[in-house]
């Protein structure tokens, strides 16, 4: 098969345009294309009175040798690359106990499914509970003010993003299409075949939860096996320095689990853990990451000022949009996991905190876009002195979101134009907020750094001139957004190993090697392979 990439046609092409323009690109006849297949589809849209389509398509042609030959200097013609994933092979030596997975969300989830898929009959252990369970506590929140701590946005099985926009792209490099991999299995527990062809995938929040369960079956019926609240705790091991090696964990329950080949994959706000981890003598630094607000806007303004007159047109979809500023204070403003057609959620897992994020349905139907705005925090400079200084940093403007909030759970708002006057908003606009349980109207700046509220103030105007709208005076805040990524990196070597404690194989978003869904699957996988190899 041949690759041909950046095939450009208008949005409203025929069907038979497709054709015409491979069989135009490869300069060859049409009855020399046997097939044609789209393997991935987007759309530029920098121009807004010019969108087109771009394809990816994979050709099956005659004497495919002959044509790659002809195009030899030309980088969008090439042999469709060998996506095949390879499972490891290893048998788990005599008296070893079972491998071990720490937390069943997608870098969990991913590393467990190819430790099960190999044959290695892994135990998960997640502190949260089974997703059915966890949905309905994480609805206490949003609904009735309630939040248990261990079951919520951010705890339980599927992780963070259960609740999520489940958007399924990453910029990460991967030369082996393990992205590709995590998404086959996706489809397979029953995501939408699309997600493989369209450039910007997403699944929602319900097809999430049921894919979540699915995988579980297939990751039992394997011979793995899940224990539900139940936390880790500790570690027991052996020797001393680099020489320490892995012999247990202790559970929340009181057991020790013998254990010698752990995955731990906890995810950016298991905070008592890393402090069990610093405790615990581990490699590991303190990590930038990023804290500011959510904005919505009416997803028809964000449609119109990226589509134009296109807006609307069901090849687009919602319209999203990723915006950067580099502030005079030296602090980058971005906005971060944009949500087009969701919902603002209450994503805290501390009591007396309120934490934002988004989400929504696959559908993208809700009248709103969301996006976080948030501002670079560099631990050279905001918490020098303290490993883990970034967390004591999220957990004082998280406490202070919920007092300005009115001590509730209900998030502190301020109308964008007021937030830009400098004066606190005493009511909303015509952007109604989505956040549950509810929004306080107040000053942002009660529950930000100075640093962070100087750049976005600065930074608004730059957008709107991008998008035009982007700075109206309803547009909506709601603060605060602080679980942007981890605060901390767990040091791992070239095996994937913790330097000072062999057997730990740390992978994912809470040890600092993935940011989002995808990448964090993809560090699931590899952490898999380390820990087959280390056998
Ligand atoms: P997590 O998903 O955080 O999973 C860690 C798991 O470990 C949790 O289930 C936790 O309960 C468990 N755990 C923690 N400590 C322990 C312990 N001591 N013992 C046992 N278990 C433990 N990303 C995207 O790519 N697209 C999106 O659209 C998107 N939307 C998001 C929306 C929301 C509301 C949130 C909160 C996040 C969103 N993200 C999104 C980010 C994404 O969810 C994370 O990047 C991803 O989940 C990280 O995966 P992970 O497996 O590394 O960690």
């Amino acid at each position: 098969m041949i690759r041909v990439t950046e095939l450009r046609l208008p949005l409203d092409h025929p069907t038979e345009a497709l054709r015409d323009a491979v069989l135009s690109r490869l300069n060859i006849a049409s009855e020399n294309l046997k097939s044609l297949t789209v393997a991935r589809r987007g759309y530029d849209a920098r121009k807004r009175g010019h969108i087109v389509l771009v394809y990816n398509v994979d050709c099956d042609v005659a004497d495919e040798a002959a044509v790659l030959a002809a195009h030899a200097g030309d980088q969008h013609i090439r042999p469709t690359p060998d996506t095949t994933y390879h499972l490891p092979e290893a048998t788990l030596p005599e008296g070893m106990p079972r491998p071990v997975v720490i937390g069943a969300g997608p870098c969990g989830i991913m590393a467990a499914l190819t430790l099960a898929q190999a044959g290695l009959k892994p135990i998960i252990i997640e502190r949260g509970k089974d997703v059915k369970a966890r949905t309905v506590d994480t609805f206490a929140l949003w609904r009735k003010s309630v939040l248990t701590p261990e079951s919520n946005v951010q705890f339980g099985e599927g992780g963070a993003g259960t609740f999520s926009d489940g958007k399924l792209y990453s910029g990460v490099s991967d030369s082996r299409h393990l992205g590709r991999h995590v998404l086959e299995e996706f489809v397979r527990a029953g995501a939408p075949e699309e997600i493989l062809t369209i450039s910007k995938p997403h699944i929602g929040t319900f097809r999430l939860v049921t894919m979540v369960m699915f995988i579980r079956a297939e990751i039992e019926r394997l011979g793995g096996e899940y224990r539900f609240e139940t936390r880790v705790e500790g570690f027991e091991t052996e020797g001393e320095g680099t020489g320490r090696r892995l012999r247990g964990l202790k559970l929340s329950t009181g057991e020790i689990l013998p254990a010698e080949r752990v995955i731990m994959a906890v995810g950016h706000s298991a905070r008592d853990t890393f402090e069990m981890l610093r405790d615990a003598q581990l490699e590991m630094d303190a990590k930038p990451f990023s804290i500011g607000v959510r904005i919505e806007h009416p997803q028809s303004v964000i449609d119109t000022a990226r589509f134009g007159a296109s807006a609307g047109h069901e090849m687009l979809g919602a319209a999203d949009y990723k915006l950067v500023h580099h502030a005079s204070n030296g602090r980058a403003v971005y906005s971060f996991c944009m949500c087009p057609g969701g919902q603002v959620v209450a994503a805290t897992s501390e009591e007396g905190q309120v934490v934002t994020n988004g989400m929504s349905q696959y559908s993208r139907a809700e009248r709103n876009a969301n996006s976080g705005i948030v501002v670079e925090v560099k631990p050279e400079l905001d918490f020098p002195d303290d490993i883990l200084g970034g967390m004591a940093f999220q957990r004082i403007w998280e406490k202070a979101a919920f007092v300005a909030g009115g001590s509730n759970y209900n998030a502190p708002a301020q109308r964008v134009g007021d937030f830009l006057a400098g004066r606190a908003s005493t009511s909303l606009g015509d952007v109604v907020p989505s956040y549950q349980p509810g929004v306080t109207p107040t000053d942002l700046t009660l529950c930000l750094p100075s640093f962070v509220t100087d750049a976005i103030r600065e930074a608004l105007p730059q957008f709107e001139r991008k998008l035009r709208g982007f700075s109206m005076d309803d547009a909506v805040m709601t603060g605060v957004e602080t679980r942007t990524s981890s605060p901390i990196r767990v040091r791992r070597d070239h095996e994937g190993q913790s330097p000072t404690l062999r057997g730990l194989f740390p992978a994912g978003e809470g040890a600092g090697y993935a940011g989002g869904i995808l990448s964090a699957g993809i560090d699931g996988i590899r952490a898999a392979e380390w820990l087959a190899a280390s056998l």
